[in-house]
């Protein structure tokens, strides 16, 4: 069996539905499991909504409501007809109520919760799933849908729950086992998932693809799809860069690589399930049927460019702190990675030297409390509005020159560096600039790097970077032991 996942855009509208059917026909003989997003945008609508009715302002909040009952019931009524809209509309009907429900009690209560927002944010995939289903049944596909609840179990870290795999494996069996066997497509949503005692969660936002793979590891499938609206990985995201052309085949490592220092087209964590039954994922542009995309295995051919990809991430804060007087250097490091490890501080670039330390987090995960505790042993200072950059190869390994080369050409595009670092994989560069450099950055290394002959690219021009760090043994763990912990 295969896992085939279609983003928001994939199922943004009755024509983009048409189009996922016809895709998912023609792999009717590999027994597809499908994997939906919610409709485009409609997750951030959601989010909107619970802001607005924790300040007490249901009227805005209902009409919202009222706004995604119309998308949804004109989405259905497009690809469905009349009669079989109308078959599918009470069963729409039951979430929107439940969604004004929940809205008014929010504007009641003003507050919430991680649990809270779980359940706001799953009637997305929840509706998308129930439309995609009958779609494809009216076109001839024998889909069944799969309540997604019931078949992810996950721990209860609301807003990022994480899988409990043999639950998953379990309950997926035989949710979705029979099905397959009677030749019929399960239809799911992804991104949300259930704890043990069947409380809502979800995998954090953009987690479809997670789902997907998720499944995948769970059925033993031949080969897991992630169906976008770009025509697979590319060398930098084609949104900064118009140059940006596909990658034909690329290494689980260096596209984990990419997806964690910000290829929004896949999940961080998609991959980790993958790895663990080196399952083939295949990236795929869902507005071209023909769609040869990017296909990612555990080993891929050398590239021809001296990079695979360069990637942005943005919303990054640097984290300065310098040791107060009398701290000794052991006694420093210590608590400063202590502080790191209580507070659960998922660090991405550190650099160090005798007296100081800076690291980055991503903004939304850098605590007020970590900050209190650094700064009982330390100065700390805080610049946020930074992105990390990072270039990823598998071949750059034991070549000299190229970082000189990457730097020199960030200079020539009159950008700052604020902070490098050779990634712990020894697959990526990475540097820190301010956000608002990085469409300058990126177009300038993309040329550099991705438009000449590759021999000219790895030409050195000057010695030395500096200071090239790597992520000590307690950052982020390596994939393969990543891929351990989390599944
Ligand atoms: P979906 O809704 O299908 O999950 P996403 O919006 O999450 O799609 O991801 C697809 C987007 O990822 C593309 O439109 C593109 O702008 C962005 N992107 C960022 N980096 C890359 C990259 N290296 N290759 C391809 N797409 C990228
Ligand atoms: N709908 C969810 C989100 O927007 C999950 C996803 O699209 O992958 O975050
Ligand atoms: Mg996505």
């Amino acid at each position: 069996m295969i896992v085939m996942k279609f983003g928001g855009t994939s199922v943004e509208s009755a024509e983009a539905i048409e189009r996922v059917s016809e895709i998912v026909r023609s792999r009717m003989k590999q027994s597809p499991l499908v994997v939906v997003s919610a409709m485009a945008k409609v997750t951030d609508q959601l989010v909107a909504m619970g802001n607005t009715a924790s300040t007490g302002d249901s009227g805005e909040a209902l009409l919202s409501v009222k706004a995604l009952r119309e998308r949804h019931h004109q989405t259905a009524q497009a690809l469905l007809g009349e009669k079989r809209a109308a078959a599918l509309a009470p069963k729409l009907q039951a979430h929107f109520i439940d969604l004004e429900n929940f809205v008014r009690g929010l504007a009641a209560v003003r507050e919430l919760t991680p649990r809270g927002s779980d359940y706001l944010l799953s009637f997305g995939e929840l509706l998308s799933s129930l439309i995609v289903a009958d779609a494809f049944i009216v076109r001839g596909v024998k889909a069944a849908w799969v309540d997604s609840r019931e078949c992810l179990v996950t721990d209860a870290t609301h807003t990022r729950a994480r899988p409990l795999m043999e639950d998953t494996r379990e309950k997926s069996k035989k949710k979705i086992g029979p099905l397959l066997a009677k030749k019929r497509t399960p239809v799911m949503g992804g991104f949300i998932a259930a704890s043990r005692e069947g409380i809502p969660t979800t995998l954090g936002r953009g987690s479809s693809d997670y789902s997907a793979a998720i499944l995948g590891a769970a059925l033993n499938a031949d080969k897991i799809e992630i169906w976008t609206d770009v025509e697979g990985m590319m060398t930098t995201d084609p949104r900064l860069c118009s140059g940006a052309r596909t990658i034909k085949q690329i290494s689980f490592n260096e596209a984990a690589e990419l997806a964690y220092f910000g290829a929004k087209v896949l999940h961080p964590l998609t991959l980790l399930p993958a790895i663990q039954q080196n399952i083939p994922v295949y990236v795929l542009n869902s507005r071209n049927l023909k769609s040869t995309g990017t296909e990612i295995t555990a080993q891929s051919p050398p590239s021809r460019d001296v990079f695979r990809a360069i990637t942005a991430k943005k919303g990054v804060s640097i984290v300065n702190v310098v040791a107060s007087r009398g701290v000794g250097v052991h006694g420093f490091l210590r608590s400063v990675f202590e502080a790191m490890d209580r507070h659960a501080a998922s660090v991405d670039l550190v650099a160090i030297s005798e007296v100081s330390m800076s690291f980055t987090i991503e903004s939304k995960r850098l605590a007020e409390a970590l900050i209190k505790d650094l700064a009982q042993v330390a100065d700390v200072n805080v610049d946020n509005h930074q992105a990390v950059i990072c270039l990823v190869g598998e071949d750059i390994h034991g070549k000299p020159g190229i970082a000189a080369s990457v730097f020199n050409t960030v200079a020539e595009a009159q950008v700052n560096i604020r902070m490098i670092s050779q990634g712990a994989s020894e697959i990526n560069i990475s540097f820190v600039v301010k956000e608002d450099d990085v469409p300058r950055v990126v177009r300038h290394l993309h040329d550099h790097f991705f438009s000449a002959p590759a021999k000219k690219k790895a030409g050195v021009r000057v010695n030395g970077t500096g200071r090239v760090r790597r992520r000590p043994a307690n950052g982020r763990p390596s994939l393969r032991r990543a891929a351990a912990a989390a599944i």
